[in-house]
């Protein structure tokens, strides 16, 4: 069996066999770029190791020497020949880069013998011992085990605890460093480091396969969902040496700026250095425009190389080079990570070039990866020498700074007074609420990405800092404590949610960049999407932000939002509390003309699109006060007995108010609120058409579950409209339509679609209707079901496409049965869900509706399931 490939035998397709990094080395060496030679011994060796109770598969060990030879005949040089010794690399390389697994081994081959050869052929005999001292440090410290301290500890020592640099360091010192080790290998672990190169490749060989396996390797695997099967490779490499003085180097590079996209080769290097020496920060690297001024020849190969990889593989490459005695060689390539603003850069940047086409740029950008241009952030400028406090979860994302309040009511009467504030909890609670209202942003010391803070800060596009473990929080002293700094009430800190970084002070931000690169990959993404986008808006204010991010039409305005503003609570609750037919009409009355109002402002943000108009859907219980002062103060208000007030808010309380009396049960024990609804609806379009303006109101009946309930609800409506054209003269189209979130109303949608013109799912409830779980209630143990993998995702995140896409899939097919023409939406959050998008497009819906900023998103991920 082939366990050994030598690198010019493989190519980039082969990444389950070789690894991610063996496949790049060999689809360089195929290509020209200039690759130290080397051989990778297979995932299916290290599978085949376990197998055979930790031992080589037979014919492997052999084969490893078939490829050492190959590499002494391209290298002149012979592996464990003190004459002209080979040193070769041991890099471990599975096909998902994983941080965990074991590290390289560097100058394996080195001994007493090889390293004076090394020394008298390179006549350097300082180099010489200094690959000596890290290969021993290595090798100890990797494939033996030895707790690393102890060497860093010595060479601390021997550099005077910060005095000199590694690169000060003398030959002689150097030697004794590597004795050193030596003994403390044999004191740790009881062995002697092995002086047979052939043996030095046997345990480090093996010690790469057993790091498979390892503690962190195991963890790694198993959060980001990486199968325990797949075994990871080893490259074997002949070394080159960044370290023979300063006409040698080490670096890692970016073919492009992988925070802006700027195509400009971005990254770092260090003179005289070998391996990790960058990454541990050994010592400062320098920019790698430096590198264009002190080797100039060098320079402009490697410019030529990065440019090449970029054509090769058609994206943006993360690269690591050594240069040794003036030669430049690539060590490793492969595809950057990119923040999202990088991604839409390059991506456009990319196709300008003619590297890539319109498709591939708009399935390289990654949805989620957009949710970070759309908010506020911090000005790069200002950001660039701030240090963090702390680093909290990126709960939400966008930049907020504000004066700290600790107490939700507090927060709401500063903001009141027109301060920006940041309501800072150990953890939020639905009582919170008007204190997270009133805030820019949110930052918590206690919870996870789906605690309360997370999501209702998600929900109203604020930034959130969550789980900010290092703030100890005082309520009692109104102060917290971070790593040492104090921060009162009253002092200004920043948040950047995105990253989850919280600053001291104020820093200033800038707002999201709506034009450029992003307009144009969004008006490409528009060329390949089937599914239309809309926003969930319920004021103008809203209305317009939606459109700015190239809504096609509002899909759902939730009217209620509008009566706990100001002084309309009062008409609402005087309704509420009315006992007639006639009181009630009489406080409706209050509340018709402010209700026009909203819906005209509607209408004109959103000329010529459709706007989707929910009748009044909450339990009535949420629009009373609840504690005896409140209830008292209301009495009085509204001239009435106290007990009365009392007795009637006793009335409404539910055990279940999500199952009880809301939706369109209020409309039909009360005609007269879908009546005043549907007037304001149509006086409003009639007055903003007379204006010139062209307005589609959709009139949505929610929580229908009978088609009788609908047909009750539509006849209202269109009798009204009839009478508001009637009286105006003109008319407006419109259509009548449902929620459909109940899984009756899926199963039975043939019958509904006979009255409904348009279907939206209201996702939302249709999960916690279809799984009988509320999700206010849900946060206990839903996050453990998703942990212990019971289930895939947050079914209030990601729509769980088995059982409420089923019923989705259901409801479009009957619907459709008895009206073709049926339009479907989504108005749930799903509709800016990525993967629920995806859905949404699969199972034929005409539109998903979403949150504002939410709208880009859900544009590109309809642009991504269509191609
Ligand atoms: P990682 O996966 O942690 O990046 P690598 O196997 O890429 O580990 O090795 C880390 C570094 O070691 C490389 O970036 C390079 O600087 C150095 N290195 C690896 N192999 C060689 C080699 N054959 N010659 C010189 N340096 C090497
Ligand atoms: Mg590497
Ligand atoms: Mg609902």
């Amino acid at each position: 069996k082939k366990w050994v490939y030598l690198f010019r035998e493989g190519n980039a397709s082969m990444r389950d066999l070789l690894g991610g990094k063996g496949a790049g080395v060999a689809e360089m060496t195929r290509t020209g770029v200039p690759v130290p030679p080397g051989f990778t011994i297979t995932t299916e060796a290290c599978n085949a190791y376990y197998e055979n109770g930790q031992q080589f598969p037979e014919g492997m060990w052999e084969q490893v020497l078939e490829g050492l030879k190959d590499i002494e005949a391209q290298t002149g040089k012979r592996f464990g020949d003190p004459s002209n010794p080979l040193l070769v690399s041991v890099r471990s390389g599975a096909k998902f880069s994983m941080p965990g697994m074991m590290d390289t081994v560097l100058n394996l081959g080195l001994n007493q013998q090889t390293r004076e050869g090394l020394a008298r052929l390179t006549n350097n005999p300082r180099f010489a011992a200094d690959a000596y001292r890290r290969f021993v440090q290595l090798f100890g410290k990797i494939v033996l085990g030895v707790d690393g301290d102890r060497f860093e500890h010595e060479m601390d020592e021997a550099k005077g605890h910060g005095q000199r640099q590694d690169t000060d360091l003398t030959t002689e010192e150097l030697l004794a460093l590597a004795e050193k080790f030596k003994a403390i290998i044999k004191e740790d672990v009881g062995v002697d480091f092995p002086e047979d190169p052939f043996e030095q490749l046997r345990a480090a060989i093996a010690a790469v396969f057993r790091s498979w396996n390892g503690r962190r390797a195991v963890d790694y695997r198993r959060v980001n969902k990486i199968p325990d099967n797949l075994g990871t490779a080893v490259n074997v490499q002949a070394m080159v040496f960044g370290n023979m003085g300063n006409d040698s180097a080490t670096g890692v590079a970016f073919t492009r700026n992988p925070s802006t996209g700027e195509p400009e080769i971005f990254g770092e290097y260090l003179v005289n250095a070998q391996g990790e020496d960058v990454v541990a920060g050994i010592r400062t690297p320098q920019p790698i425009s430096k590198l264009a001024q002190e080797m100039p020849e060098v320079y402009e190969q490697f410019h030529q190389i990065a440019k090449q990889l970029e054509r090769h593989y058609k994206d943006m490459q993360d690269v690591e080079f050594t240069i040794e005695r003036g030669k430049l060689w690539m060590l490793q390539t492969r595809t950057g990570k990119r923040t999202g603003a990088a991604a839409v850069k390059i991506a456009v940047d990319m196709v300008n070039e003619g590297l890539i086409d319109r498709a591939t740029a708009v399935q390289r950008v990654d949805p989620h990866a957009l949710d970070q241009l759309l908010h506020p952030m911090i000005d790069p400028a200002a950001r660039k020498d701030a240090h963090p406090l702390t680093v909290g979860l990126p709960a939400s994302p966008g930049a907020a700074s504000g004066k700290v309040v600790f107490d939700p009511d507090e927060a709401e009467e500063l903001a009141k007074t027109g301060e920006k504030v940041i309501l800072v909890r150990v953890e939020t609670a639905p009582e919170d609420f008007h204190g997270m209202v009133a805030a820019q942003a949110i930052l918590t010391a206690r919870g996870g990405m789906t605690s309360h803070a997370a999501v209702v800060a998600r929900g109203m596009g604020k930034p959130c800092v969550a789980g900010a473990g290092d703030l100890r929080i005082s309520y009692a002293d109104q102060l917290m404590t971070v790593n040492g700094t104090t921060i009162r009430k009253g002092d200004w800190i920043t948040l950047d949610g995105g990253s989850g970084e919280v600053f001291a002070g104020k820093m200033p931000t800038v707002e999201p960049e709506l034009s450029g690169d992003f307009a144009t990959l969004m008006s490409w993404a528009d060329e390949f999407r089937k599914l239309g986008v809309r926003a969930n808006a319920d004021i103008p204010r809203d209305a317009r932000v939606a459109r700015q991010f190239g809504a096609e039409g509002i899909g759902l305005c939730r009217t209620e939002h509008m009566f706990f503003e100001g002084d309309r609570i009062d008409a609402m609750r005087e309704m509420i509390l009315a006992d007639t037919v006639e009181e009630r009409r009489a406080a409706l009355a209050k509340i018709e003309p402010l209700q026009q109002g909203d819906f005209e402002g509607l209408f004109r943000e959103m000329a010529g699109l459709p706007v989707t108009i929910r009748t009044l859907d909450p339990p009535l219980h949420e629009f009373l006060p609840h504690d005896d002062e409140e209830i008292e103060a209301l009495a009085n208000k509204l001239g009435v007995d106290p007990r009365k007030v009392k007795a009637r808010v006793e009335s409404l309380r539910e055990a279940n108010p999500m199952l009880g009396f809301r939706g369109c049960r209020l409309g039909i024990l009360y005609p007269e609120i879908t009546e005043m609804q549907a007037r304001a609806i149509f006086k409003a379009a009639v007055k903003v058409k007379a204006e010139g303006i062209d307005v589609h109101p959709e009139v949505m009946i929610p929580l229908v579950g009978h088609v009788s309930e609908l047909k009750l609800q539509e006849e209202i409506v269109r009798r009204v409209a009839a009478e508001v054209f009637a009286e105006a003269g003109i008319e407006v189209p419109y259509l009548v339509g449902t929620m459909i979130e109940l899984p009756r109303a899926a199963l039975v949608a043939d019958e509904i679609a006979q009255v409904a013109e348009f279907f939206s799912f209201g996702t939302n409830d249709l999960t916690q209707t279809t799984l009988g779980l509320s999700r206010d209630d849900s946060g206990r143990f839903l996050p453990i079901y998703v942990e212990k993998k019971l289930i895939p995702d947050d079914p209030f995140q990601t729509i769980d496409q088995r059982g409420v896409g089923q019923l989705v899939q259901i409801g479009t097919e009957r619907g459709r049965s008895t009206r073709p023409d049926l339009k479907v939406g989504v108005c749930g959050e799903h509709g800016g869900d990525p993967a629920s998008v995806e859905f949404f497009h699969r199972v034929g819906l005409n539109y998903v509706s979403c949150s504002p900023y939410r709208v880009p998103i859900a544009r590109l991920a309809a642009a991504q399931a269509a191609l």
